[in-house]
């Protein structure tokens, strides 16, 4: 009856018709604009066809359709409030449209079906659905709601809780649950599906199964009392308050608009959900959101292209090493083995050894106590890892991470040795925080070989893994590396080699602007209660105990030694440097900025310790608070700077990898999306003025020639 690039209709024996999608562009089945299209046309012949008796909706693709196509976000929430709403209600007129055909429809969901997946899926009358399926209104996690009849058809199926809970939680849901829920009225084996589905049609066109009495309750008010509404929706709306305070106003919004529409029917409702969709489309969280999940995609296809360009398909590692295995080592280590590679861990002590896989155990049994592995599956994990004190059994390793003590004198002997003992071909990568990759590359003899990979702490947590180029690191080995690092289930960010590289360098201009603050007595719990506030997940104070102060000083040394032009040192002691002159490491010994005692369930628990205020007091004066904004401005703006330092010296890419490596690598509140974007939010002018008004406490406040430049001509960095 119709055949498209991405659906066709066909009518099948018994006047049946099978709308089946099947995206024949190389990609997924999603709504984008040529689905859009040919969705219209197909429904639109449909619609006029003679002796239609029912409706098939399947897909031939393993996903069943993967939901609208974000892409065209970008497009979709700047433009004006008609063109949006023309946009949206096209999509509600067609879900609508299959929704009021005169005969019944089935979907049939054999795969996953998420958004706009599901949204047309609850159009139709009945759902059956594969066992090994998953549906879900992920909206949520964009900032959105799902704005195609989603929020007024799921309550109407399974209650106005369920509905509340399944869709502010944007989680997938599995067959059983579905089906328990309501929400599917079967489940099968994938191979029974569509015989199962036209029997079903068959017994709604002969009127063993009513169709209509369910489609009429889609169509009218809910039956659940108002009373009984209001108050499943106070308790829902208070548990996200308590979760992440009013930071992502889209599960707030859901709710109000699920309990004002509950009542109405569906059209009614559905226009609401559009003037709240709307609504939430034009805010700054949705337009982080939604590009948060557009740059982990452009990440992941930067780090692909890589060996692309090269022309290369490379193969992929069958040997990997560590050389350390201490705290970064021993977790490197476990990465490798959960994500299939046979690993070598080598170090000089053996009771490191032990510790490293220690650490690979807990882990291992973590995921086991929780279910998500068998104790075999986790026995025969930890045996991918063999423990080493020879070097000798590093000959065979494809790739080495170098993790051990960070001393360029110790670091530069291992990788010499290494170098001299493995495979020419083989790739070094040093896990370095601090030391220069040119440097620890000028006494290597194969240096194009060679190149950074810093992996942040705890490694199995952390997403983010910078790969450094030095100047004489080859493509190839940044191909190979990015997609070891892609293999290992993390996200590689190429950056070029500097003090700090990319991520420590932008948090200690932070922490730089921090000391300051401190050196004026301002309170060092004040500035952490206000940045947590803000959406960090940690205050900066808090944050240097967990990294270390010894390490923090450590740092501060090589940025000042790096980048003397900004990173001055303002006293002779920094009130970091003080406290660890006292012997305060931070967490490691219980005591930082903050003391620690041991929570019941082994976590470290957080106190003021009047110690550290006397300390903090003997150099800036009685602790006092000052404007919240201020404390924001002082310590965002040089990292703001620094980071506009790094996108004009090349150090990063693009501001969208740079928002990106933040977001993954210091927990950078994602709903602000990352330095680039506040920046953007902010306005670069207003950046640039607020930068000039702190310019007497030091050059980490002073706007670099280019973020001028573009302030001046009204650029931004995302357009
Ligand atoms: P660590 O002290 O826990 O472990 C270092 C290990 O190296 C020890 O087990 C030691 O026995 C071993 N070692 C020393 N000399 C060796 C040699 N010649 N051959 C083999 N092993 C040797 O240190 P860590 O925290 O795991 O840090 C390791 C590296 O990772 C450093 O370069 C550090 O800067 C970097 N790093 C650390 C973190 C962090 O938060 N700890 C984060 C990112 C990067």
């Amino acid at each position: 009856m119709y055949s498209g690039n991405t659906l066709c209709l066909t009518r099948l024996e018994k006047d049946f018709a099978e709308l089946n999608f099947n995206n024949c562009n190389g990609s997924a089945n999603k709504f984008d604009q040529e689905t859009l299209g040919e969705l219209e046309a197909a429904l639109g012949i449909l619609s006029s066809a003679a002796n239609i008796r029912g409706l098939l909706l399947t897909s031939s693709k393993r996903v069943f359709i993967a939901g609208g196509d974000i892409t065209q976000f970008k497009a979709m929430f700047p433009a004006d409030k008609a063109q949006f709403f023309e946009a949206v209600q096209r999509y509600n007129r067609l879900m609508s449209t299959i929704e009021d055909f005169p005969f019944p429809s089935v979907a049939v969901i054999s795969g996953l079906a998420l958004g706009g997946g599901l949204e047309i899926s609850l159009a139709c009358d009945y759902r059956i659905m594969a066992d090994n399926a998953a549906i879900g209104l992920p909206e949520i996690n964009l900032g959105i709601l799902p704005g195609w009849g989603g929020t007024v058809r799921l309550p109407r199926l399974c209650g106005f809780a369920t509905a509340v809970q399944w869709i502010t939680s944007g989680k997938q849901q599995k067959a059983t649950v579905a089906l328990e829920e309501g929400v599917v009225d079967a489940v099968f084996p994938a191979d029974q599906l569509r015989k199962e589905a036209l029997s079903l049609l068959d017994k709604m066109t002969n009127g063993t199964v009513d169709f209509s009495h369910r489609r009429q309750c889609k169509l009218s008010p809910m039956s659940e009392p108002e009373h009984e509404i209001a108050a499943i929706a106070k308790v829902q709306s208070d548990a996200i308050i308590a979760k992440t305070g009013d930071y992502y106003p889209a599960p707030l919004t859901v709710i109000e608009l699920m309990g004002e529409t509950a009542k109405l029917p569906r059209d009614e409702a559905i226009a609401m959900e559009t003037r709240a969709f709307y609504k939430l489309s034009q805010s700054y969280q949705a337009r982080a959101l939604v590009g948060l999940f557009l740059g982990d995609q452009y990440v992941t296809n930067c780090a692909k292209g890589y060996s692309l360009e090269l022309g290369q398909n490379l193969a992929d590692i069958a040997q990997a090493g560590v050389v350390g295995a201490g705290i970064m080592g021993g977790g490197i280590a476990y990465q490798n083995a959960i994500s299939g590679y046979s690993v070598v861990m080598k170090d000089i002590a053996q009771e490191a050894l032990d510790m490293g896989l220690e650490q690979a155990d807990r882990l291992l049994q973590k995921s086991v106590s929780r279910g998500k592995l068998a104790s075999e599956q986790a026995d025969s994990i930890k045996a991918m890892i063999t423990p080493t004190l020879e070097d000798v059994e590093l000959a065979d390793c494809e790739i080495l991470v170098e993790a051990v003590v960070e001393q360029t004198a110790v670091k530069q002997t291992v990788l010499c040795s290494l170098e001299a003992q493995i495979m020419p071909q083989a790739i070094i990568a040093s896990n370095t925080s601090t030391i220069s990759i040119n440097r620890l590359a000028s006494s290597l003899q194969r240096p194009e070989q060679f190149c950074g990979m810093h992996f942040f702490n705890p490694v199995n947590a952390m997403k983010l893994v910078e790969v450094i180029r030095g100047e004489h690191t080859s493509d190839k080995t940044i191909a190979r590396v990015c997609s070891y690092a892609l293999q290992l289930g993390k996200k590689p960010i190429v950056v070029n080699d500097c003090p700090g590289f990319l991520v420590n360098r932008v948090l200690f201009a932070l922490c730089f602007g921090l000391e300051m603050l401190l050196k004026e007595g301002v309170s060092y719990e004040q500035i952490d209660s206000v940045m947590e506030d803000w959406g960090m997940p940690m205050g900066p104070a808090y944050l240097m105990d967990v990294i270390g102060l010894d390490t923090i000083n450590h740092c501060y040394a090589v940025m000042m030694e790096g980048i003397p032009e900004r990173f001055v040192r303002t006293a002779e002691d920094l009130p970091t440097e003080a406290l660890f002159k006292v012997g305060r490491l931070g967490q490691k010994n219980a005591l930082g900025y903050y003391k620690y005692e041991k929570s019941q369930r082994g976590r470290a628990l957080k106190m003021p310790d009047p110690e550290v205020i006397q300390l903090l007091e003997s150099i800036g004066g009685p602790a006092k608070d000052i404007e919240p904004q201020d404390i924001i401005d002082r310590l965002l703006l040089p990292l703001a700077m620094e980071m506009a330092h790094c996108l004009e010296e090349g150090i990063v890419a693009s501001a969208t990898e740079a928002d990106m490596a933040l977001i993954w690598g210091i927990g950078f509140p994602a709903f602000r999306g990352g330095i680039c974007r506040w920046m953007d939010e902010q306005g670069l002018d207003s950046i640039c003025q607020r930068g000039e008004a702190y310019l007497a406490l030091g050059e980490l406040y002073r706007p670099p020639p280019q973020l001028k430049k573009m302030a001046a001509s009204g650029k931004r960095f995302y357009s």
